[in-house]
């Protein structure tokens, strides 16, 4: 049995025939790609028949040898070769069909079946030969395959898929069978896929030219074959994200911005006007982001914290100081209950200053609006604050010096930086950005990824905080759970309860924050509770908060809107109902909410999932580090999942795994830089391709990061 060779072995009956497939066509040209699996493709991120080339595939399965089938044993996929010794099919209840079949060979023999909807199959014809490959289960003590994968072959073929089979992947409406043919009838195009690493670079890191990799990646002759065509394909996306990075660094070198320098008194004013002293770690952040400000270029710096690790009192600092030297400064958050906490924070520190501060939301509009509108393009107001509504074109400043933009994470690539690119688009000075998150993600893959931007890690808590105890705990210990909640609020502190829901599912098996609101009225009739989630009104929302805020509310349930930022440090109590629907990530996020003051907190996570004791939420129990949090997720999840692929920008590599594949994006960020040392402008002829490629990949946005 050989191994199959690409493409080699698939026969077809004769079908129309059909010209050879182009990298560039759309993956319509292949036969049997209509609306559905097209669109299917289109999931998969799968448009031409070049994108379908470097896909991936997940793993390989071994089918290089032939089982004989008196030796078959339940257990891992094998692939089989017989005859059919008989065979019938029957009609079963509910609109199912059961087609059934015993192959045999000179070793013995093995029952398969298949299960079919719609319509009674034919029975597959006594003698044929067939391969089938699945994995054998027991059934009523004998072998059986269950819903195999089968191929009729005539007397000499061997089965198309032998050899290592490539698993890609899939989404609904799509096969791995499917794939894997469409894969193969794109094959021919390999060798016009157009290069667009120069040669010597692809060869300085031994990796083998893309002509060789795209078969190799899907029908490789050794698991290492396939591993270094992926590899290489990987090196390609990562060296061109590094490139458009490179790129962007460079281009952003040139660009001015506004040097904001300051007098020692400066300083003093605005240490007098914080509410607190500031902590080692803030000091030293605060150091790095003036030090940014003090130069005519612009500042483009991440600031990573644990969530209650202050973040905002460093964006203060920072806000403070550019209004200082008259420049205006903008505030971005990612929901409106934040923005309205920032406009709160940021009001109280220039109480009694002549500096003036206007909001930005959706539900500032009309002649309210335009007024804010022209006081910034007067100059009037110094600093903005608001939701994504501060990048919409109509906002104009008349001199911005500084974007803080909080929560990063949660806005689009395109949101994050389009309030730095008004003053290149006007011609005039770019403002500094200060990215602020609470997703951290390990610093070698925040640099790469993010790779012009600068990072710094604001570590350690606020003086006097205490880890937030957390439990992990199952329904029935309900009663535990009131027992803390009045203690707590008979000391005079107060409680979140957060729901996945607004309002209850179809089936009512999860709990919702509506019902949970009316349950928690009834059980403390004595307590005021809130209820607080997306679909109130903004102005509804802000009244909730502020009566939270002012202890007018000892209980607030509420949804994820709550998530980020939201900060009442008299709260010390924080149940999430059905904790095992949250991501990891994002319960930490939620456990921010409390452990924000002095006194001591408790975060109790309910698990009503079936099963229960989900080992993953234990993680929070044993760790408060949103760092090693953010590991285990990465680990779990991914980073796509992590960060949100899109919503983050972190690109979406089909080929590279991140963090696995750390080493090879350090390599093929060396071999950007050094691409671009030799020619700066990429102007040499044989790049031309190359800087074609560059500027679609930017023009889309998004799928290059920063
Ligand atoms: P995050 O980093 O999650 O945005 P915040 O900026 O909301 O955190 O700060 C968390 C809490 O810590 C707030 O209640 C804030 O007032 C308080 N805080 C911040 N800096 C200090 C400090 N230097 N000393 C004491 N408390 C502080
Ligand atoms: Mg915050």
């Amino acid at each position: 049995m050989s191994a199959a060779a690409p493409g080699s072995v698939r026969r077809r009956r004769a079908t129309s025939v059909r010209p050879a497939p182009h990298p560039g066509d759309g993956v319509e040209v292949l036969a049997g790609v209509q609306g559905a699996r097209r669109a299917a493709l289109a999931q998969l991120g799968v448009r031409t028949v070049e994108d379908l080339l470097r896909l991936a595939p997940r793993r390989h399965d071994d089918r290089r040898r032939p089982t004989p089938l008196g030796s078959v044993a339940p257990g891992p996929p094998v692939l089989v070769i017989g005859r059919i010794a008989r065979s019938r099919a029957r009609r079963l209840r509910g609109g199912m069909s059961l087609l059934e079949a015993r192959l045999e060979d000179e070793t013995g023999g093995l029952e398969a079946r298949w299960f079919v909807r719609g319509f009674v199959p034919r029975a597959l014809p006594q003698g044929a030969r067939y391969a089938l490959y699945g994995a054998a289960q027991l059934a009523a003590g004998r072998c059986v395959l269950v819903g195999p994968e089968r191929e009729r072959l005539g007397e000499e073929d061997a089965p198309s898929d032998q050899g290592l089979v490539p698993v890609h992947p899939l989404t609904r409406g799509l096969s791995a069978a499917v794939v894997r043919r469409l894969v193969r009838a794109a094959l021919p195009a390999a060798d016009s896929v157009v290069d667009l690493m120069p040669a010597e670079v692809a060869r300085a890191q031994g990796l083998p030219a893309l002509r060789e990799a795209l078969p190799t990646l899907h029908f490789p002759l050794r698991l290492e074959e396939a591993e270094q065509a992926r590899r290489r394909l990987a090196f390609d996306e990562l060296w061109l994200h590094e490139l458009g990075l490179a790129r962007g660094r460079r281009r952003r070198a040139a660009l001015e911005a506004p040097a904001v320098v300051l007098a020692p008194k400066v300083h003093e004013r605005i240490r007098a006007r914080l509410p607190f002293t500031l902590t080692p770690a803030q000091e030293r952040v605060v150091g790095e982001v003036l030090a940014d400000l003090a130069q005519p270029h612009p500042m483009r710096r991440l600031l990573q914290g644990d969530v209650g690790s202050g973040k905002t009192l460093v964006a203060a600092y920072a806000v403070l100081g550019a209004v200082a030297v008259g420049l205006q400064a903008a505030f971005m958050a990612p929901t409106e209950v934040l923005a309205q906490q920032h406009e709160a924070t940021l009001s109280r520190l220039l109480a009694g200053s002549r500096v003036r501060l206007a909001a930005l939301s959706g539900r500032v509009s009309g002649r309210r609006r335009a007024a804010v509108l022209a006081s910034l393009a007067s100059g009037e107001v110094q600093v903005l604050v608001g939701t994504h509504a501060l990048v919409e074109t109509d906002v104009r400043f008349r001199g911005l010096g500084l974007v803080v933009v909080d929560e990063q994470h949660k806005f689009g690539v395109r949101q994050r930086h389009a309030l730095a690119e008004h003053g290149v688009a006007s011609g005039g000075r770019t403002p500094h950005t200060l990215l602020m998150t609470a997703t951290p993600i390990p610093r070698t893959l925040a640099l790469t990824l993010y790779g012009d931007l600068d990072v710094s890690v604001l570590d350690g808590l606020p003086p006097g905080r205490l880890p937030v105890e957390t439990w992990v705990v199952r329904p029935r210990e309900g009663a535990r759970i009131m027992t803390r909640v009045k203690q707590a609020l008979a000391r005079g502190e107060q409680a979140f309860v957060v729901y996945p829901l607004i309002e209850g599912s179809e089936a009512g098996s999860v709990r919702d924050a509506t019902a949970g609101a009316e349950r928690w009225r009834r059980a403390l009739p004595t307590r005021r509770v809130g209820l607080l989630h997306g679909r109130l009104s903004p102005a509804a929302k802000q009244q909730v908060l502020e009566a939270f805020r002012a202890r007018e509310l000892d209980v607030l349930v509420a949804t994820v809107v709550v998530e980020v930022g939201v900060d009442v440090p008299n709260a010390t109590l924080l149940i999430v109902e059905h904790a095992e629907r949250f991501g990891l990530t994002q319960l930490h996020q939620l456990r921010g909410r409390v452990g924000r003051g002095r006194a001591a907190s408790l975060c109790v996570l309910v698990d009503r999932s079936a099963a229960g004791g989900a080992p993953r939420l234990e993680v929070l129990a044993r760790t408060h580090d949103g760092f090693r949090v953010a590991e285990e997720d990465l680990a779990l999840r991914g980073l796509g999942d992590l960060l949100g692929t899109r919503q983050s920008g972190v690109p979406g590599f089909r080929a590279a795994r991140l963090p696995d594949d750390l080493p090879l994006l350090a390599r093929a960020r060396d071999a950007a830089e050094a691409l671009l040392a030799s020619d700066p402008g990429l102007r040499r002829p044989e790049h031309g391709a190359l800087v074609a490629r560059l500027e679609t990949l930017e023009e889309r946005g998004g799928e290059l990061g920063g």
